[in-house]
């Protein structure tokens, strides 16, 4: 379970996250959504501490992120992140892309590090290009790698911070296709994404944030149909 509590995240001045709450159970699926800067990617960063909290509790499966390295490796072992930006190294085939950090973080052998990768690759049905160049891949194909690869770590939660908001049009559905096989799978998952067919039919709950506040929370139809909050109303109208 991820558990945020009381936290608060400055940069410099400016507070871009006031007095977070959340809690997420293993298994549940939760898709954060607001207007532009309203601290939905710093929520998300804080959590691996990628970005540091500056006030409250963080938690990753009963690890507390207070900072010591300890809990920090062990809290980003426990985490998978993928991003707008596919991030692969370009130098590298996809296949060593994927054994890169379980060899090197979690010590294993090639050959089980290989087969792991080549499991995942399946998974996200992209096996047959295991022995390509990100650059010969789509942008779609290249994200789903992103996700294999996140996946390769074994990870207990994983985090998307707008994972198809990059792509062009035609590779969203097979990547949102991949995250929703994730789903069903039990992984737990927190998204940012303004992919409402996909928080619809995925999430458990829709976390609504504006101003680095999370104003609102509620299961997707309740939220996407009956939004409370005025700001919700509005973010919603400009989406919709
Ligand atoms: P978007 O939808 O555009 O991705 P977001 O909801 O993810 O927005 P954040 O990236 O979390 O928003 O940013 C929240 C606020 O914090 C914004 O006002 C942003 O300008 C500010 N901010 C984010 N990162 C930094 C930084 N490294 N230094 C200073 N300010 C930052
Ligand atoms: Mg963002």
């Amino acid at each position: 379970a991820v558990r945020m509590a009381a936290v608060y995240k400055y940069y410099g001045e400016f507070r871009a996250l006031t007095n977070v709450n959340m809690v997420v159970s293993p298994g549940e699926r939760v898709v954060v959504c607001g207007p532009s800067g309203s601290g939905k990617s710093t929520l998300i960063r804080c959590i691996n501490h990628i970005e540091k909290r500056d006030d409250g509790m963080i938690s990753v499966n009963g690890t507390d992120l207070n900072g010591t390295r300890a809990n920090i490796a062990k809290v980003r072992s426990l985490t998978g992140m993928v991003f707008q930006g596919f991030n692969l190294f370009p130098h590298m085939t996809i296949l060593e892309n994927c054994v890169l950090a379980p060899m090197s973080s979690l010590g294993l052998g090639r050959p089980e590090a290989e087969a792991r990768a080549m499991a995942y690759l399946e998974k996200v049905r992209i096996a047959e290009q295991a022995h390509k160049y990100p650059i010969q891949l789509s942008g779609g194909q290249q994200q789903r790698v992103a996700i294999a690869r996140s996946l390769c770590m074994e990870p207990e939660i994983m985090l998307f911070d707008e994972p198809t908001s990059a792509l062009d049009p035609e590779m969203v559905k097979e990547v949102l296709e991949t995250m929703e096989t994730l789903a069903k799978d039990g992984m737990t998952m927190i998204c940012v994404t303004h992919e409402i067919g996909f928080a619809r039919q995925v999430a458990d709950r829709v976390v609504f944030m504006d101003r680095g506040e999370i104003i609102e929370e509620a299961p997707p139809a309740e939220f996407f149909d009956r939004p409370q909050s005025a700001r919700a109303k509005e973010f919603l109208a400009q989406i919709l």
